[in-house]
């Protein structure tokens, strides 16, 4: 498995996979296609004219324009998701985006597949693009005089005929082409799409490119040898351990200073959440209730207002995620209020220290890991029972520990965290992560506390094992039709609701 670090992360929301995984993804590709003028700092203001120049090809092929083509769940709720802005804001800096939605194709690997192109530069595009490139090389002296040359590019190229002003002197392409309006399929007329890339939003903003992939989207160590957590629990019998140590014991001394910055990011996102009012964006009008939630909650007897408080924290940090506030995922962005609320609890009204919070958000990363490993934590995959469930299950994990369990009942509770979400669809009304999914997230962190009490009362014996609730929890996920993953087709979307 891969470190804990890959499971949290801060970002903004609403959705890891529809947002933060495709804003990563375009990151990845726009680094691969940098503007002209970041070519040579002498190139800067032409970069306006040339758009970006494509490097991954192993040329410098000038880009008219990205066309990204989203498809299956990516498509279906992706404009509910931002999808579309998320990678608009970052390849719209460098060319013109065009979004293709094929909401009815879904590709073998996972159903959130997304795929990147160019677009050639028209041919004066082309011809300022390699003349700015030229030109700016030979002004930064590093490899201008040599190219020029050599006629291998920029003024040389345009001497020698090859490309660029040339060819638009040429007739053969480029500007002359564009003004007679009758561009030949070559490679510098814009009617092919060129550099591909497709690549799959899996689940907490982590990327693959499926098989055969050349791992530019998923290059980073496994660093634990044991990937579940009946191996783990052997591993904490043996050497009188509990999971938090084992985390400890495979990652960098630096994970608790990460963790304690996930920590720190969760507490602030649940107090943004408490202090923000007003309606979420977007057309279901839904108006923020978690500071409501706080005052009243305040009011009750310690029994009541104890659960109340949970619902507020949770509904807290899962308002923030709806509005694109700043979350941590944990493991997704739609389930990132059910571990932040319990910890918060844990820490506000049973005073537990940082220290004792730390670990268990460690023992928490390791479950969610061994799920992301074996199964999936992806909406779009495996349904809400591989966000919320598996974020239930966390913080199940978290609190059990917390309170003294012993690595039997934590991975009880864990189980049962996860149990008792099975077969949990996916169907947010509107494509928003809104409805169900913020009240969702209050009432996972409350069955958390009960999946807690339930094996704290037990002496950890139990017929099913967590290990074995992950496998049925990938196979009914990958039995349910795609209407309930995640593509607002089916179930609550597409009911009519109270205005
Ligand atoms: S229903 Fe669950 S899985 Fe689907 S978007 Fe909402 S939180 Fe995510």
């Amino acid at each position: 498995m891969k470190s804990i670090r890959e499971l949290y992360k801060i970002g903004r929301g609403p959705s890891s996979s529809h947002t933060m995984g495709p804003a990563k993804a375009a990151e990845i590709y726009a680094s691969r296609h940098p503007v002209a003028g970041e070519l040579s700092p002498v190139a800067g203001e032409l970069s306006q004219v040339a758009g970006g120049v494509s490097q991954a090809a192993g040329g410098m092929q000038p880009v008219g324009s990205f066309e990204v083509t989203l498809y299956g769940s990516l498509a279906a709720t992706g404009k509910g998701h931002l999808t579309d802005v998320a990678i608009t804001d970052v390849l719209g800096k460098i060319a013109p985006v065009e979004i293709v939605w094929k909401p009815q194709v879904f590709l073998p690997f996972h159903p959130n597949a997304m795929k990147f192109a160019c677009k050639p530069a028209s041919g004066a595009e082309q011809a300022a693009a390699v003349q700015t490139a030229g030109a700016a090389q030979a002004a930064s002296g590093e490899s201008g005089a040599a190219q020029a040359a050599s006629g291998e590019s920029g003024a040389a190229q345009a001497a020698s005929g090859e490309s660029g002003t040339a060819q638009a002197a040429s007739g053969e392409s480029g500007a002359a082409q564009t003004e007679a309006g009758e561009p030949t399929a070559t490679a510098a007329t814009p009617s092919a799409l060129f550099d591909e890339w497709t690549v799959y939003s899996i689940g907490g903003g982590a990327l693959s490119e499926g098989p055969g992939g050349d791992g530019i989207a998923t290059a980073t160590p496994d660093l634990y040898d044991l990937n579940t957590i009946t191996d783990i629990m052997k591993w904490c019998k043996s050497h009188g351990k509990g999971y938090w140590e084992y985390v400890a014991e495979c990652e960098d001394e630096g994970i608790w200073d990460y963790l304690m910055e996930m920590w720190e990011a969760m507490k602030a996102c649940v107090e943004n959440g408490l202090e923000n009012e007003g309606a979420l964006p977007g057309p279901l009008h839904l108006s923020r209730k978690a500071a409501t939630y706080y005052i009243k909650a305040k009011g009750y007897k310690p029994n009541l207002q104890s659960r109340g408080l949970v619902f507020a924290y949770a509904l807290a940090a899962s308002e923030e995620n709806a509005s694109g506030g700043t979350i941590v995922t944990a493991p997704t962005c739609g389930s990132c209020g059910v571990l932040p609320a319990v910890l918060y609890h844990m820490s506000k009204n049973h005073e537990f220290s940082d220290k004792k919070i730390l670990h268990a958000l460690a023992t928490a990363g390791l479950f969610g890991n061994v799920v992301k490993h074996n199964a999936s934590i992806s909406g779009a995959d495996v349904g809400c029972q591989g966000e919320v469930g598996v974020a239930c299950a966390m913080a199940s994990a978290a609190t059990c520990q917390l309170f003294g369990g012993t690595p039997a009942q934590v991975e009880y509770a864990a189980e049962m965290g996860l149990e008792h979400h099975l077969g949990m669809t996916c169907d947010p009304v509107c494509g928003l992560v809104q409805i169900p999914c913020i009240e969702r997230n209050a009432f996972a962190a409350a069955r958390a506390l009960d999946a807690d009490i339930y094996a704290t009362f037990s002496d950890g014996f139990h017929r099913v094992s967590f290990d074995q609730v992950v496998e049925a929890m990938k196979q009914t996920g990958h039995d349910l039709p795609s209407l309930y993953k995640e593509t607002s087709a089916g179930g609550l979307a597409k009911g009519r609701f109270v205005e």
